[in-house]
């Protein structure tokens, strides 16, 4: 599901979105401690604290001055499209535990957190970026989804993409370009705007140009030591893309971060490979239990770290929307089957990142996900050689003891492994 970064809470009725108090996550103290955080990165963390109000006063701004809104809930929704017709794309994937009450009212409560709280913002009309949506642009990606966007379509204006998928198919191309084209007719209908090439070359070089900034950002972690944190980096980004005052932050955080000496203190921690499902705002917990048990995660290949900003669109396409079509259907998400670009990505990342260990994070019910998690173990145990670790959980703290328990004991494995091979070398 969506891996826009979604941080939602901002006031539904106010011009002020007011700071989103987690009440799930109270910091417990942790065996090894959190990871302090990085001066370099400080400036940049200090704006994007402030995202959600940042967001907000940009959407309200646009409103204002007759742009429209669209919310978007995936990744394979090119935001290019909704910019080049002049609207804000917004991401509205929900991440608060609270919202999931509601939701359960309407949706079966065996499904996915991300959806049902999704729904629950929609329910409760407490995310003011869904309020002002002139428009929500949906995917058929999970089943859960798709129905839920039935429900939302009721009193939403919705466009729904019919996402092929067989990704290796070349019909399944021609399909998901045609999607595109409806898309982009869509908008331009009902904003009464002409999508012209140009207005679209344009809106990509924006997200092309954030996506470089991003990836360099994430690519730092590379090093040893990492220059940050793996949550710190997950909180440098926006619901809103390409808003310029993020993109002169990113410019600022990596000048910084190259600057500065590497961080000491983070030497020691096992470096951990990331992936599976997206870790939206709020939803952040696994991540903070992994960094506050002794790792670090150095890269993150979900929909919320660097899948989506590992291709760029060819900005000097012939054709534009052709360019478009086939970056976002290069998407590997494991709603597609065979998602063979993901044990891709994953090799290229393991070898990118040179990881101590894998862990997959697997919200509940969340069905492509998990059964596809047993070929992401095969490949990280067996050719990758790496200790894998899988987590099924949803948005409640309850079993965050037990989630510690188990990352503390995958560490334990590596830190055997790496004693074994030291002590072979002597
Ligand atoms: S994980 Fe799949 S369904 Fe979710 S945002 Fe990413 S591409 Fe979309
Ligand atoms: S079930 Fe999986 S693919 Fe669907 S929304 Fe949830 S995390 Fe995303």
């Amino acid at each position: 599901m969506s891996g826009c970064g979604c941080r939602h809470g901002a006031a539904a009725d106010g011009t002020r979105a007011p700071a989103i108090a987690d009440p799930r996550c109270p910091p417990a103290p942790p065996p090894a401690g959190p990871a302090a955080a990085s001066p370099a990165l400080a400036p940049a963390m200090a704006w994007f604290a402030d995202m959600v109000q940042h967001c907000y006063d940009a959407a309200t701004a646009a409103k204002a001055a007759g742009r429209p809104i669209v919310g978007i809930l995936c990744e394979y929704t090119p935001r290019e499209l909704v910019m080049a017709a002049g609207g804000l794309p917004v991401c509205l994937c929900g991440g608060d535990v609270r919202k999931i009450a509601p939701a359960e009212e309407v949706l079966p409560s065996n499904l996915c957190p991300l959806i049902k709280s999704t729904f629950g913002y929609h329910l409760t009309g407490a995310n003011p970026f869904l309020e002002m949506a002139d428009l929500v642009v949906a995917e058929t990606t999970c089943d859960g989804k798709k129905k839920m966007y039935e429900l939302m379509a009721e009193s939403r204006p919705m466009h729904v993409l019919e996402l092929p998928q067989k990704p290796g198919d070349p019909a399944a191309f021609e399909r998901w370009l045609d999607e595109l084209r409806r898309l982009r007719d869509e908008l331009g209908r009902r904003f009464g705007v002409g999508i012209t090439d140009d207005r679209l070359r344009g809106a990509i070089r924006g997200m092309n140009r954030e996506r470089a900034l991003r990836r360099a950002l994430a690519g730092r972690m590379r090093r040893t030591p990492p220059p940050f944190t793996g949550r710190e980096l997950l909180d440098l980004k926006s619901l809103i893309s390409c808003l310029p005052a993020d993109v002169a932050q990113y410019e600022a955080a990596l000048a910084a971060v190259d600057a500065a000496p590497g961080r000491a203190d983070l030497a020691g921690r096992v470096r951990v490979l990331l992936t599976g499902v997206p870790v939206v705002h709020m939803a952040e917990r696994v991540v903070d239990l992994i960094e506050s048990h002794g790792g670090v995660i150095v890269c993150m290949e979900n929909c919320t770290g660097l899948k989506p900003i590992v291709e760029d669109v060819d900005e000097n396409a012939s054709d534009p929307l052709r360019a478009l079509a086939e970056k976002y259907l290069h998407l590997p998400c494991s709603v597609m089957t065979p998602n063979e670009g993901r044990m891709d990505l994953l090799r290229r990342f393991a070898a990118d990142y040179r990881p101590d260990a894998v862990i997959e994070l697997v919200w509940q019910a969340c069905l492509t996900y998990d059964v596809e998690s047993h070929r992401v173990k095969r490949l990280a145990e067996s050719d990758l050689g790496l200790p894998y670790l899988r987590i099924e959980t949803d948005y409640s703290p309850s079993d965050s003891a037990r989630i510690a328990l188990r990352v503390e004991a995958l560490f334990e494995t590596v830190r055997a492994r790496q004693a074994a091979r030291e002590s072979t070398k002597s």
